[in-house]
């Protein structure tokens, strides 16, 4: 097994390696970023429904923690690996950096189909996880939040777990936790909501304005839901959403809490009767303003992103261009904003419920948007402006900002022993 087996993870170096060459990155500096710190493999044997124990494969990996705790979710997906979570974790540690936040990269996963999991084998699954786990998470080491295929109450379980085998509680283990047990007003929503915030200042830049423009998202799980009920909100017309189960296109505007309510009650949205069905592929290259991957990696390839009809991309999701996919954007002045900035908004409303945890006082909804926006709206400025200044793509301009503050923390505190 090997890091870079998967191109998510082949991608992410090369991203790197072109954004610390912009930056004139120290060469001993770069070595060190290229890989991750650490990398747990688990066993993790789960009591199932029908008697039978089944076995599965748990990883956390832990990129660097030399800006602060490793921080990342947890993701329940049936194609995890350890490739996958190792770019994951990397894509952490400059997201942290790039935002300014003292937290380090790390990512989990475990490689199961939780659709197929009842809700007694996932808090199985989970509470052995974290057992498993044992003091390489913590709240001043390790941090773990909801990714695909989690949700707060599989944090809930991770707390609890973690709580009972140390002897206290101890809610600073896990982000993203439900507000009645130390969880933080707006986590839910925030990546969706940092998705519109980016939007509206991807937008600001050709003097245009949310409200009328046209977005069409992938993906309508947590991100991919809040990205469209907020852009519907502030007046933008959400054109098309899709799930893995296929998507729905209304070219005049979905109601968007109306397909809310009709997936918080059908789980899925096949079959939503006010609206046409559409592929995956095609939702992808629908005509419009904005198109926001929010589901997965890997969508807007080589083959596709030719095709594709947006003026902006917007990644909600972790990795949805691939390296060609996003020269081709770049190439067509589409303007692309990558995923450690657009998606950005979880990992600091993240931080900012650790925070109210260690302070054990908390703070009001508008609070945590407004401060949020603050963060990545000055991040949004840093790299357009690293982006004017060396004519490149937003992606290279991100990952140049977050290398630069991760070189200096690394430079200052050395390499031990020297
Ligand atoms: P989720 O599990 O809540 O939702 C995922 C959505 O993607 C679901 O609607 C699912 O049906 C859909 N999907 C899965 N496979 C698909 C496919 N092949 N084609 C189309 N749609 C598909 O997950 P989420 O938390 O919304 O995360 C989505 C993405 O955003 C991931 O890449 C995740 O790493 C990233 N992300 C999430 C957060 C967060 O706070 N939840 C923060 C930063 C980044």
């Amino acid at each position: 097994m090997d890091f870079s087996e998967g191109q998510m993870f082949r991608d992410t170096i090369k991203i790197l390696e072109e954004a610390a060459n912009v930056i004139n990155c120290d060469p001993n500096v770069l070595e060190r970023m290229k890989r991750p710190k650490r990398a747990i493999i688990v066993s993790i044997p789960v009591r199932m429904d029908d008697y039978r124990v089944k076995v599965f494969s748990g990883y956390r990996v832990q990129h660097s923690s030399t800006l602060g705790p490793y921080k990342g979710g947890i993701r329940y997906h049936q194609d995890v690996s350890l490739s996958e979570v190792a770019a994951l974790a990397t894509l952490m540690t400059f997201k942290c950096s790039l935002l300014n936040l003292p937290l380090g990269g790390g990512k989990g996963g475990v490689r199961v189909d939780p659709t197929q999991l009842s809700r007694t084998e996932k808090q199985n699954l989970t509470r052995r996880f974290t057992s498993e786990l044992g003091t390489a998470i913590g709240p001043d080491v390790d941090i773990p939040a909801p990714d695909m295929g989690t949700d707060p109450q599989t944090m809930a379980w991770i707390m609890d777990t973690y709580s009972q085998e140390v002897g206290f509680a101890q809610p600073g283990v896990v982000t993203g936790k439900p507000v009645e047990i130390g969880g933080s007003l707006g986590r839910a929503g925030a990546t969706g909501l940092g998705v519109v915030f980016t939007t509206e200042k991807a937008l600001e830049t050709q003097k245009k304005k949310i409200e009328g423009t046209t977005m069409v998202i992938q993906g309508f799980g947590n991100v991919g839901q809040h990205a469209a009920l907020y852009a519907h909100q502030r007046g933008a017309k959400v054109l098309a959403v899709s799930d893995v189960t296929g998507g729905i296109v209304d070219m005049k505007g979905l109601n968007v809490p109306d397909v809310i309510k009709y997936v918080s009650e059908h789980k899925v949205l096949k079959g939503y009767p006010k609206a046409e069905p559409i592929s995956n592929e095609e939702l992808l290259t629908l005509p419009c303003e904005i198109l926001a991957p929010c589901a997965m990696e890997n969508v807007i390839t080589g083959e596709n992103a030719g095709k594709i009809q947006a003026k902006f991309v917007i990644e909600g999701a972790n990795g949805p261009c691939t390296v060609e996919g996003s020269k081709i954007l770049h190439e067509r002045d589409i303007v692309a904003c990558p995923d450690i900035l657009a998606n950005g908004g979880g990992v600091i409303v993240s931080y900012f419920e650790w925070v109210q945890g260690l302070q054990h006082y908390f703070w009001t909804e508008d609070e945590v948007n407004a401060k949020m926006k603050l963060i990545i709206t000055s991040a949004f400025d840093k790299v357009w402006e690293l982006k004017t200044e060396k004519k490149i793509d937003m992606r290279t301009a991100a990952m140049g900002q977050a290398v630069r503050r991760l070189e200096r923390a690394m430079l200052l505190r050395g390499l031990y022993p020297r």
